[in-house]
């Protein structure tokens, strides 16, 4: 979670999409992570959980998911949620995200995702 919040920041730093951070962890180790790069690379699918989650399946060579866990730094956006049972995540995006929300924090404002 905390390395969500951290990729989040990283992004708004950059200026390259929202205030949004996803890692995606199987056993302990993270296999994906990535920040909103909608802006950067004029991509509006680019959001956090889809770099992330594009990085994971590469990493595991599979376009599933099982067994790993997502960790956000804000509720995910109806996109992102319907690719959760597609990739078959042990553990549910906003049941995860609901720990902290990034995009409700005082220092960014409440934003939604780009
Ligand atoms: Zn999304």
């Amino acid at each position: 979670m905390k390395e969500a919040i951290m990729l989040a920041e990283t992004g708004i730093e950059k200026g390259e999409g929202g205030p949004f951070g996803c890692v995606i962890v199987k056993h302990g180790k993270i296999i994906g992570q990535g920040y909103n790069k909608v802006i950067s690379t004029n991509d509006p699918t680019a959001h956090a959980e889809i770099v992330a989650i594009r990085e994971a399946c590469k990493n595991l060579n599979s376009f599933q998911l099982e067994e790993c866990e997502v960790y956000t730094s804000c509720e995910p956006c109806p996109m992102c949620q319907r690719i959760e049972p597609t990739i078959r995540l042990a553990k549910s995006l906003e049941l995860v995200s609901s720990q902290y929300r990034l995009c409700q924090d005082e220092k960014i404002g409440n934003r939604q995702q780009p």
